[in-house]
């Protein structure tokens, strides 16, 4: 499972704006490995530069000097809307003269397909096959008057989930969907203000973490200062995934430290599904938090019983067959001398289509574990994501074709304990009605149209490439 992406901005004067950028993006590379990329500002240009790649891959000193300017955007990206392709890079910069504007985007926008036309017969052109192009040109579309006024006109007709950073000639901005689906937040650095997907980024560049953008709220930074406008919000719905899975255990959303909550997510579960075993293995990264929660509250001691390849992130050399046969051990290593005879509890973030999970209890056996006991911090999914999450069909999903004794058996472990919703909730220490919980119930806080929808939008705009193609000819 992938979220889609991590964003960044910053309005520094004076500073290497594109470096700290680089930084950011450097710490927010969980969220997206596709490709990276950074827009900056001078007052009187917007320069861009975005490759395939991460970002350490993508970026040089030479391609970071002319990135110049009091302001920057940047972007990590894994795609849902629009395939993994150079040109669906971002930062994506609309250069109207004077109307240039930058966009970073975090989220999938539902109803792309109906914007996208309604801007196609305006005359719109798109070089993308992103929603985030349609953002942009639906801002610049607007009858409104000043950018903040355009920007709260889009959020009116918008649905769907967008954390952005926008970046005109000259500010910064920062938007978050009226429900709050994906994260953003808001800090200081000496000589001005950072807007980023996640805290643990302001952590890495030395900023101070000032507060969330709350949902529904658009942030402006420019040199008359912060300002802040509200757009009216019925419910929040904040992707519950954020917790278990997304952002990083040192990140803080809603005051609460992720680390923490996955560790009480753990100790819920050892109290839901205790077993006899001699050892928890939390599956790195994602579940290392909740293991050590499962451990203390059980009293099992916890060890390192796999090895995470850490540099296993997305690659463009394609593994020839020997190593694909490898599977999850390209991933994880297993330690023998530890699991040797052991009955295991193995605690692991989430079962999405039951690929991976089979081959993790086979790679435990085969290293010697005698039994072994899966716990799982999310409840059983059994819906599609349309927010931005690349998940899965419903049919693909295991959850939504077998019950749990048989998803047990499937995986070929000895026992299986799935958290339930309530676990969940009083794990992350919020009312329920602040979250999206609809992979796990199918009630979406966003109506949400026919799966088919999810394709709508690159068909369309591969059937008006074809169309403008012709005409040209
Ligand atoms: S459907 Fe699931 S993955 Fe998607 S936003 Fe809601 S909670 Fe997150």
């Amino acid at each position: 499972m992938r979220e889609s992406c991590g964003v960044f901005g910053v309005y520094a004067p004076n500073e290497d704006v594109a470096r700290i950028t680089f930084f950011a993006l450097f710490a927010l590379q969980h969220r997206g490995q596709e490709s990276s990329g950074i827009a900056a500002a001078d007052g009187k240009k917007i320069s861009v530069y975005a490759k395939m790649g991460l970002a350490s891959q993508v970026f040089s000193e030479e391609s970071l000097s002319h990135l110049v300017g009091n302001i920057a955007i940047g972007h990590n990206r894994y795609s849902t809307t629009g395939s993994s392709r150079q040109y669906n890079a971002q930062p994506i910069v609309v250069d109207k003269g004077a109307d240039a504007i930058a966009i970073a985007h975090n989220g999938n926008i539902i109803n792309a397909k109906h914007l996208y036309e309604e801007l196609y017969a305006q005359g719109y052109t798109f070089h993308t096959t992103t929603d985030s192009e349609v953002i942009v040109n639906l801002i610049l579309s607007s009858p409104e008057k000043n950018w903040v006024d355009k920007i709260r006109y889009v959020m009116r007709r918008l649905q769907g989930a967008y954390s952005l950073t926008l970046m005109t000639k000259d500010a910064l901005f920062g938007v978050r969907d009226p429900f709050g689906v994906r994260p953003l937040c808001l800090g200081s650095i000496d000589s001005g203000w950072v807007i980023a997907s996640e805290s643990c980024a302001l952590d890495h560049i030395g900023a101070n973490f000032i507060r969330e953008i709350e949902p529904g709220e658009v942030v402006s930074i420019s040199e008359n200062g912060v300002d802040s406008y509200r757009e009216k919000t019925e419910r929040k719905a904040l992707c519950i995934f954020e917790y278990i899975y997304f952002a990083r255990p040192d990140s803080i959303i809603n005051g609460r430290l992720l680390s923490t909550a996955r560790q009480a997510m753990g100790a819920r579960l050892a109290k839901e599904y205790p077993v006899a075993a001699d050892l928890v293995i939390g599956v790195p990264d994602s579940a290392t938090s909740a293991g050590i929660g499962y451990s203390r509250q059980s009293g099992i001691p916890i060890g390192e019983g796999l090895i995470k390849n850490r540099y296993v992130g997305r690659t463009f050399i394609e593994p020839d067959q020997r190593i694909r046969d490898l599977g999850v051990k390209l991933k994880f290593n297993p330690l023998p001398h530890i699991l040797e005879g052991k009955r295991l509890v193995v605690v692991d973030d989430s079962i999405v289509r039951g690929t991976t999970t089979p081959s993790v209890v086979r790679l435990l056996r085969k290293a010697g574990a005698e039994e072994v006991h899966m716990r799982i911090c999310a409840p059983p999914i059994r819906y599609p994501c349309f927010f931005g999450v690349d998940m899965a069909t419903r049919r693909e999903l295991i959850a939504a074709q077998k019950s749990v004794p048989e998803i047990c058996q499937f995986i070929g472990a000895d026992s299986l304990g799935y958290m339930n919703v309530e676990g969940l909730i009083e794990s992350v220490a919020l009312p329920r009605d602040n979250f999206c919980l609809a992979c796990f119930t199918g009630d979406y806080p966003i109506a949400v149209q026919l799966e088919m929808d999810k394709l709508a939008l690159e068909t369309v705009q591969a059937e008006h490439e074809v169309l403008s193609k012709a005409a040209r000819r």
